[in-house]
């Protein structure tokens, strides 16, 4: 047997869970059963394109399922599934160590209050060791499909565990895992049958396995009167695909509870789509945009959303060839009936069925969202506080639907509080002017206080404040809105379109009696500016630094050299 320590960052979140996190006990369930649904999902999925697996089939591979068995008595609760398990090394890794880099993260943005933090871990989900909220100690036996070995893997969830060969009894005749929750005084309240169907129900009622759980039923015996107990083994979940059923019989709760099922979230979606398509191609998507951004949104390592089914078997998720990376917060699932069940991440990136579907999709997404918009302004913001910077990304990543995502960005403007549509700046443009305008390179507050806004607001002309870093780069790739022109204001030549109250005598007039000062500033200052130049475009303040019209903006220069350029 050998005894080992917890990598530091479990033991970290044992100690929250245990200590701070007792909101929502019941998702241990949850959390375990969708662990042995992607076990299945993965070993049904070897089984179709690999012989070896296919040939243990009936012998060592059983048929897919999960079993919960309660012993009332002795307030343990075994979960087994015929999965694809785990060996050694994978309970190591698996059960000892915190593999995602979003986990780490995610402690690192702890609080130590408590409310709080149970919020976080509830928008990302603590995955297996969550059942030690509810369990003061926990047995897990696996064999690992195409493996004779069963391993048993022991811990208390407080500082490490043991791990053994199993023998005897305890030894699986077929691949899966079996887990052995011995119950504490908070999971008491788990040790009824009543109790877990309800919450197997309310969880995982569309995982696609079925779901048994063997348990004291109390029946009313009309012969004598009296109530009997007997023990019974029961289908718990409908085991239906979700997507594939019509529309027309799923209510928004079957869609809410598909969507905490496969997300771990334990907030409602925002909204989502379904479709189904039958032209070309045949394929179901269904999906969800989560009321909080996913936390490991702007890593570079993060994770994709989407499952890949092929005709309702599963293929695979984290993928991040399923949609385009300006959309990696949406999560659900797409569901092919042309692909071959043996599609690898290699043939997925030139698949012509998977890019139609792709383009198909982003489609759908993006012009749902823009009905949203119209139709619902308050759900449309609550969208737009979390998401409006990835759709910018979208603005210049995406150009097939530039326009679509054009309409879908909000930006800050100086005609409104919040944030404006470029639709509605553009609807509110003066007679007399001639782009949208713009200003970029600082904080908002210091935009907004820019002397180069000042001829603006003196005629009434609206200028979007573009605080956000990225917006810089998005309009340097976009030079139009519905036929409007875009132009910054930090350039030299903006301003100068703008009508002049002056006639061009009065203005030559006053640009020759300045001649002799702007030579002397030019000539005080030296190769630190280009030119120095009378302009109308201030109004109170005697002047401003601008960037030349062709060049690239400061704020530019310095983001292309960070990139050494
Ligand atoms: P996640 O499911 O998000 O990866 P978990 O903490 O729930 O995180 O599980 C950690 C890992 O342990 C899983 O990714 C999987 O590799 C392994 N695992 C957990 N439960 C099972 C099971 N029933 N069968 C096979 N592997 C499992
Ligand atoms: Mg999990």
């Amino acid at each position: 047997m050998s005894k080992q320590q917890f990598q530091t960052e479990v033991s970290q979140l044992l100690q929250l869970i245990v200590h701070s996190l007792y909101s929502h006990p019941e998702i241990f369930l949850r959390e375990l059963i969708s662990n042995s649904s992607d076990a299945l999902d993965k070993l049904r999925h070897l089984t179709l394109v690999d012989e070896k697996y296919k040939a243990l089939i009936g012998t060592s591979i059983a048929a897919p399922r999960i079993d919960l068995d309660l012993n009332e008595a002795r307030k343990t609760l075994t979960l087994s599934d015929t999965g694809i398990g785990m060996n050694e090394e994978d309970l190591v890794s698996h059960l000892g160590t915190i593999a995602r880099s979003g986990t780490r993260n995610f402690l690192a943005q702890l609080s130590g209050d408590a409310k709080k933090d149970s919020n976080l871990i509830g928008q990302f989900g603590v995955g297996f060791y969550s059942v030690f909220m509810v369990a003061d100690k926990v047995e897990v036996f696996s064999r690992k499909a195409g493996e004779d070995k069963t391993w048993k893997w022991t811990s208390d969830g407080k500082t490490g565990f043991e791990l053994e060969e199993a023998s005897g009894a305890e030894a699986r005749s077929t691949a899966g895992t079996t887990v052995l929750i011995h119950f504490n005084e908070e999971g008491a309240q788990y040790a009824n049958g009543w109790r877990l169907q309800e919450i197997v129900k309310k969880y995982s009622n569309h995982i696609a396995f079925p779901i048994f759980l063997t348990y004291e039923k109390s029946e009313w015996n009309e012969e004598t009167k009296t109530s009997e107990k007997t023990r019974v083994t029961e289908q718990v979940n409908a085991a239906s695909a979700m997507w594939q059923r019509p529309k027309s019989e799923l209510t928004d709760e079957d869609y809410k509870e598909f969507y905490k099922s496969i997300t771990g979230d334990w907030e409602d979606p925002l909204f989502w789509f379904h479709t189904r398509a039958e032209g070309t191609y045949e394929y179901t998507t269904l999906f969800y945009i989560p009321a909080k951004a996913p936390m490991d949104l702007y890593q570079a390592d993060y994770k994709g959303g989407i499952k890949l089914y092929v005709k309702r078997v599963f293929i695979m998720d984290d993928s991040k060839e399923l949609l385009p990376q300006y959309l990696r917060f949406v999560r659900g699932i797409i569901d092919s009936e042309d692909l071959p069940l043996n599609v690898s991440r290699e043939i997925l990136q030139q698949n012509k069925v998977l890019n139609t579907i792709k383009t198909a999709s982003v489609k759908k997404i993006l012009s749902e969202l823009k009905s949203i918009a119209t139709n619902d302004k308050e759900k449309y913001a609550q969208f737009i506080a979390e998401y409006n910077r990835p759709l910018k990304e979208g603005v210049y990543g995406d150009f097939a639907n530039r326009d679509t995502l054009l309409d879908l960005v909000r930006f800050k403007s100086t005609s409104v509080d919040g944030l404006t549509s470029l639709a509605d700046a553009k609807a509110r443009m003066q007679p007399e002017q001639k782009a949208l305008y713009y200003i970029t390179g600082g904080s908002e507050s210091m935009l907004r206080n820019s002397p180069l806004l000042e001829i603006y607001k003196k005629k009434g002309i609206e200028v979007l404040i573009l605080d956000d870093d990225i917006d810089e780069i998005v309009f340097s790739t976009v030079p139009q809105y519905d036929g409007v022109d875009f132009k910054s204001v930090n350039k030299s030549g903006a301003g100068e379109d703008l009508k002049d109250e002056s006639t061009p005598e009065e203005t030559a007039e006053k640009t020759e009696a300045l001649k002799p000062l702007l030579e002397k500033i030019k000539a005080t200052l030296g190769e630190a500016v280009k030119e120095v130049r009378a302009s109308a475009r201030l109004a109170e303040s005697p002047s401003v630094i601008v960037s030349d019209e062709d060049e690239p903006s400061a704020r530019m220069r310095q983001m292309m050299q960070a990139m050494g350029q």
